[in-house]
């Protein structure tokens, strides 16, 4: 048991629940920190196909473990208050990183009207996950040197503003979670913010997946037939980015930092 939820036990003998980014898939993607409260916990909720291997790989014997999958947020926080009753660590388990796309903040305010404690231990998300896979880089000096982690309309509404094709006019590397099955959306925001037919894009499903994961490349005019053919239709990433592929380009802006002719706190200029 940590000091941390001792303490939560002494003050109103509650547990403490922990919200813990599993990581993309692969169990060895969860932070030390995370398997470490997963090894003590006397309670795990997990959430959907992703990450129950983490669950049951670092989970103690006798832990309950439970899939949220059939759940309702209400039936969730219901649950979680109830084990915190019984347990000093209560873990809720999330793909990636618990402060994406992951309810957090819908689950957290029911706890905190209860008067228990809880935190966050953020995770590796698929975004990271995906450009790893492809041995790609979000930023490249001069070219890009912002990411923009977003998603298409589904049932969920965008806000105002925030339309791919308004972010897309920004040439960022763009993430786009939650839309592989409106990749047609997605092409036609990349296209009416005037990306080229042969825009390099990215499509990763099952990142960090052991013998599942799929690493698609295509461009703007052909991902969608890449896809159809791979039969990729779920738990992927969608990344549009200036900087994919630049592993073979013929010319590359170089990095500042280490540059000889850069002079910085660590080091001074060799030339
Ligand atoms: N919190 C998670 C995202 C949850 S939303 C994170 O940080 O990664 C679910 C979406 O995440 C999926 O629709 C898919 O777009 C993406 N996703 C999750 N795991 C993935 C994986 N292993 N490979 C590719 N995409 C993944």
């Amino acid at each position: 048991m940590t000091a941390a939820s001792q303490a939560s036990r002494a003050e109103n003998s509650l547990g403490k629940i922990w919200f813990v980014g599993a990581g993309p898939g692969d169990p060895e993607l969860i932070t030390v920190k995370g398997q470490k409260l997963l090894a003590q916990a006397g309670a795990v909720l997990f959430a959907g196909s992703l990450v129950d291997r983490a669950a049951t790989m670092w989970a103690p014997e006798g832990c309950t473990i439970r899939d949220s999958k059939d759940m309702t947020l209400e039936e969730m926080t219901a649950w979680l208050i109830e084990q915190a009753a019984k347990h000093a660590t209560v873990v809720r388990l999330q793909t990636g990183d618990p402060g994406l796309y992951g309810a957090l903040i819908e689950m957290a305010r029911p706890l905190v009207d209860a008067g228990i404690e809880w935190a966050v231990v953020p995770g590796v998300s698929s975004a990271m996950a995906s450009m790893a896979a492809a041995g790609e880089s979000m930023t490249l000096p001069e070219v890009t040197q912002t990411v923009i982690l977003t998603r298409v309309e589904g049932r969920t509404p965008m806000p105002e503003g925030e339309d791919l094709a308004s972010l897309a006019a920004h040439r960022t590397t763009i993430c786009i979670f939650l839309s592989i099955t409106l990749l047609h959306k997605v092409e036609t925001a990349l296209r009416a913010a005037g990306w080229p037919e042969d825009a390099p894009m990215l499509v990763v499903h099952k990142a960090s997946w052991p013998g599942e994961q799929k690493i698609l490349r295509g461009t703007l005019a052909d991902i969608k037939a890449r896809c159809r053919e791979a039969g990729v239709a779920s738990q992927a990433m969608i990344v549009a980015s200036p900087t994919l592929g630049a592993l073979h380009w013929e010319t590359l802006v170089r990095s500042k930092l280490y540059d000889p002719t850069f002079t910085h706190r660590f080091r001074k200029a060799s030339a």
